[in-house]
């Protein structure tokens, strides 16, 4: 039998509690009014992926965002394909969004216009206020925009609710000669040496702790595999040694260098040096595994088990582990019940598949300490898709939890408190520190 009041009970708890927001790569509001806000800017981030999953041209799919061509050709390409995506929950977010802070029901050939005109004229509002604060009552959000495709200005966001997140993974990339002039001209050192590399690694972190980085992530899943193993300085000494025997051939504009392979053990040794550089800052070290976004990724790569001799290693280090590690969620789920310093974080899950978060966290829920669950990250450059995750994520919480309550696994006061720990209070107390 349904009980109407305890579900109404549930589900007005959960609507006003604040978000602790794990993972948001949001523009600043200043850059986001400098682009084309009509109705295609909706579908440029996840949608994007599908789309071209599904089969539309990359020309066709870039089309979208060319101001030379008239909406109406526009729309007419999209529509096309938009019907093979919509069934997805990267579609449906978009289209939650859109009917609660736009007042549309759908998006079709009868309001998309109307719909741009809307969009556009959010420039003329503080509408991250309004969104992030009103709208979303998130009271924290750790926004991670450095070395993201894009984003032109990767400076951290002005907002006191937002904490910047600090991302090394260009350093640990290296593999030029070029690479080093970038960074010697950037920072302004002379690099000789591998010691002299990692210097500039220690003064980039002291001065991004001044400069108030809360937090490391580490992306490489999207490059390679994130098995890190051991490696001695002196063999990462001797890769690096080599990138000054590579030739430069400046009349062709080609540079020579090393192959992934050779790289690997360079670039384990680097992650596990800015780690260590991360436990001394206090840093929890966010690290992508699972599904990996856009098209023709490695999903094999991305495995937390992976990561197992780290967490063995730095037993001092908090590690928020992204994405749930799906399709490896057991495992991650196996892992974070093991390790006392390992938090399982559902960030983006929400909008890869509704059910697929739901039964995730039903699983994570009955298996792992309530302490270490991080229920919500958006994981969007599109801010109004935040705003449709966050409905989505309170909704399955609360119709969980009624469930719970209904099975007497929880009473009504410890389904709230736990809806409130996995929201808010873990991610809080995790990513500290004097925030009230
Ligand atoms: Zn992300």
């Amino acid at each position: 039998m349904e009980d109407d009041k305890l579900l109404k009970e549930i589900s007005d708890a959960v609507s006003s509690m604040p978000i602790f927001d794990t993972h948001e790569h949001l523009m600043s509001e200043e850059e986001r009014r400098l682009q084309n806000l009509d109705v295609f800017y909706l579908f440029s981030h996840y949608v994007g992926s599908d789309l071209i999953s599904s089969g539309m041209s990359e020309d066709d799919f870039n089309a979208l965002f060319d101001k030379n061509i008239d909406m109406e050709k526009r729309w007419s390409i999209f529509s096309l394909h938009f019907e093979n995506v919509r069934n997805t929950s990267y579609s449906q977010i978009v289209l939650e969004s859109v009917k609660d802070l736009y007042g549309f029901n759908d998006i079709n050939k009868d309001n998309y216009l109307e719909l741009s005109q809307k969009l556009e004229s959010t420039k003329k509002r503080n509408w991250y206020d309004y969104i992030l604060t009103e709208k979303c009552n998130i009271r924290y959000m750790l926004d991670f925009i450095e070395n993201m495709p894009g984003i032109i200005d990767q400076k951290p966001l002005d907002r006191k609710d937002c904490l910047a997140v600090k991302n090394f993974d260009d350093f640990i990339s290296v593999c030029c000669m070029e690479d080093i002039a970038r960074f010697e001209k950037k920072y302004n050192v002379n690099i000789y040496k591998f010691k002299d590399y990692l210097d500039m690694i220690d003064r980039i972190c002291e001065d991004s702790r001044k400069a108030g980085y809360r937090a490391l992530k580490i992306v490489l899943a999207y490059f390679r595999t994130i098995s890190f193993e051991e490696v001695t300085f002196a063999e990462a000494d001797k890769i690096f040694s080599g990138f000054f025997k590579l030739k430069d051939y400046g009349f062709f504009e080609r540079v020579d260098f090393l192959s992934k392979d050779e790289l690997k053990p360079l670039q384990d040794f680097l992650v596990h040096y800015i780690i260590q550089k991360a436990i001394e800052n206090q840093w929890p070290v966010q690290i992508h595994t699972g599904l990996l976004n856009g098209n023709r990724g490695d999903v094999s790569n991305t495995n937390p088990c992976y990561l197992v001799n780290l967490f063995m290693k730095y037993k001092n280090c908090k590690f928020d582990i992204f994405h749930a590690g799906f399709p490896y969620s057991n495992e991650l789920i196996t892992i974070t019940k093991q390790f006392t310093q390992v938090y399982f974080d559902l960030c983006w899950i929400q909008q890869v598949s509704f059910d697929l978060y739901r039964e995730t966290l039903n699983t994570a829920m009955e298996t792992i300490p309530a302490n270490k669950i991080f229920a919500f990250g958006g994981d969007n450059f599109i801010l109004e898709c935040t705003y449709g995750s966050q409905k989505m994520v309170r909704k399955i919480i609360t119709e969980l939890l009624y469930e719970k309550v209904k099975k007497n696994y929880f009473s009504f006061d410890q389904a709230i408190r736990f809806a409130e720990k996995i929201l808010y209070l873990n991610p809080k107390t995790v990513y500290d520190l004097n925030l009230s």
